[in-house]
């Protein structure tokens, strides 16, 4: 090795490798799902360059993992025919983190190692988890369009920096040695080896070979490479011969998530559109689901050649939660972002995979305990749907959950359907209320009326809410109505006598309105006798078109 550069680890990554060490030991095995992911991309990259360029093949063109171990070297070693990398690449990839929203993860992290933990799997671990198992890691590596003296080696110990170094190597692709700790040596054993890689790349494409050693009739050792992994991608097997199990694998591995998904929608279509499109809800938030420069979408093939991660325009962003593979016939090879953008079939693409996101959700709902899991973490992202999409807005509409005077509880849990349901004789309006907090709305004096006659009002506190309401205009032909805005009209659920009484109290105070409105002058426009209040003596309402409180503060945040 020639021209030797030691290099030291950006911040961030001293900081996550701390972290991973220290709050991951339970959950060791993955660091080999994190490097099979990473070879399986290699080969995936390599793959969709070729499509232009079939010399990068040179000649060994049958992509591929090897897995070895060498339980007296304490080695494990994983290989790839990849599309490997340069020199730069290694500075680049195998020493800082370039993900957007890195800053905001690492501020969020505790200290406490359970929810550091969780934290960390949210974000992904990747190339890095190798040290979660290993006191030294050798990489070494070429890249498919440089030539055999343009290898590069790698090495680090995990601690504060890493080596590089130029090197010779006939084969292109990557190659890691994982110098495995005292403590982790279970994991250079052929048993233990091949029951993980089942389990983490059953479902990948590429075969992953291993070695058996056999012993032959005079006793001497004879090692075998064979596969060991099914090497079919799981999204092109058929729905009945796919367990729950290898769908909550193959969705960590799209996902990058520790924990399970909540549900799944694996369909094939043939016909106007083919595609093949495998779509998971997440059991819990991404650290950065409001990050707007965040990573979202699917992972995109053609006719089963994969072309990006993070293909985003084929679902709308109030589902951006939603992770998977589409799988389609309808796009060109050679498809880039930017001829997606102008490709008509996308369109269609986004309109199908919408209605399967929204069938799923809707599925799920049947399952309350789960959708509350799904609401609590994603609904007010889904809260973005009606103003995204108009066309959908109904579907998203009952799939939205509030929280509402019939329970009087902060949790978002009832349907506008149930609402309807409950709707007193001759009320023709949904009510709602919306404030700062769950408290300040649940004891708003707009509320007593309501509470007097039994009427429900929904209790709205999240910060999109307004937003929401302004773009939901009706639901099951019942038009929406703000309690604290113009003039309450409660339709027939008041009685004509109620009515009358209501005049004849306005007519005999309004002497005392006069002076109301004289001593509040200018900061008010109108004063009125109401019934809105049964046991406070006032309060502030809005006229029916004037924006609400929440759009002033958040118009207001932005100086206007
Ligand atoms: P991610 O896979 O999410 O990008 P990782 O930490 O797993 O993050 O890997 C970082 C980067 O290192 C990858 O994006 C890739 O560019 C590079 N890399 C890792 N492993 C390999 C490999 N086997 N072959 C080629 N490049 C690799
Ligand atoms: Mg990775």
């Amino acid at each position: 090795a020639t021209h030797t550069e030691t290099h030291g680890f950006q911040t961030e990554v001293k900081q996550l490798l701390h972290l991973m060490i220290h709050s991951l030991y339970s959950n060791r095995e993955i660091f080999l799902r994190e490097l099979v992911s990473n070879a399986a991309d290699a080969c995936d990259k390599l793959r969709y360059q070729a499509l232009d360029n079939d010399a990068l093949y040179g000649n060994d063109s049958e992509l591929r993992i090897e897995i070895e171990h060498d339980a007296d070297a304490k080695t494990i070693t994983l290989r790839d025919n990849g599309i490997g990398m340069s020199r730069d690449d290694v500075v680049a990839n195998l020493g800082t983190i370039a993900r957007s929203g890195t800053a905001e993860f690492m501020k969020n992290l505790s200290g406490d190692q359970q929810k550091d933990s969780r934290l960390i799997g949210q974000f992904g671990v990747g190339f890095y988890s190798g040290f979660i198992v290993a006191d030294e890691i050798t990489v070494r590596t070429r890249r498919a369009d440089l030539d055999a003296d343009q290898g590069v080696e790698w090495k680090s110990r995990g601690e504060g920096e890493f080596s590089v170094a130029d090197i010779e190597r006939a084969e292109r692709g990557t190659e890691i040695v994982l110098h495995l700790k005292d403590d982790a040596l279970e994991f250079a054993d052929e048993h233990r080896l091949r029951n993980l890689v089942t389990k983490y790349s059953d479902h990948i494409e590429l075969p992953v070979r291993m070695q058996r050693v056999e012993k032959d009739e005079e006793g001497n050792e004879q090692i075998h490479w064979e596969t060991a992994n099914s090497a079919t991608a799981l999204w092109v097997r058929s729905k009945s011969e796919v367990s729950d199990e290898e769908y909550k694998n193959f969705y960590k591995h799209v996902s990058h998530d520790f924990s399970d998904p909540l549900s799944w929608s694996h369909n094939k279509v043939e016909g106007k559109l083919e595609y093949t499109s495998l779509l998971f809800v997440p059991g819990r938030a991404p650290f950065d689901l409001y990050q707007r420069d965040a990573a979202r979408g699917l992972k995109l093939y053609v006719q089963r050649v994969f072309i990006m991660d993070d293909a985003e325009q084929f679902l709308p962003l109030y589902l951006r939660f939603i992770k998977g593979v589409l799988d389609t016939n309808d796009l060109s090879l050679n498809v880039s972002r930017e001829l997606l953008q102008q490709d008509p079939q996308v369109d269609k693409l986004k309109s199908a995979l919408t209605k399967r996101g929204l069938d799923m959700l809707k599925k799920l709902a049947k399952d309350p305990e789960q959708y509350q899991t799904f609401w609590n973490q994603f609904g007010s992202v889904l809260k973005e749907g009606p103003a995204e999409d108009y066309a959908n807005r109904e579907k998203i509409a009952e799939l939205l959950r509030f929280s509402t005077t019939h329970t009087d509880s902060a949790t978002q849990d009832q349907s506008l359907a149930q609402y309807v349901e409950r709707m007193k004789e001759g009320q023709s309006k949904i009510y709602y209320l919306v404030a700062d907090s769950f408290n300040a709305a649940k004891s708003s004096p707009h509320l007593e009326i309501f509470r007097k006659k039994g009427i429900e009002v929904l209790l709205l506190t999240d910060r999109i809410d307004e937003w929401l309401m302004s773009h939901l205009t009706e639901f099951d032909g019942k038009s929406f109505a703000d309690v604290a805005k113009g003039d309450l009209d409660l339709g027939d659920v008041e009685n004509e006598e109620e009515k009358k009484a209501q005049e004849e109290t306005a007519k005999a105070k309004e002497d005392l309105v006069k002076r109301v409105k004289e001593a509040l002058s200018d900061s008010v426009q109108e004063v009125r006798i109401t019934h809105r209040l049964t046991d406070s003596p006032a309060c502030v309402v809005l006229p029916e078109h004037e924006m609400g409180y929440q759009m002033r503060k958040m118009m207001e945040a932005a100086g206007q």
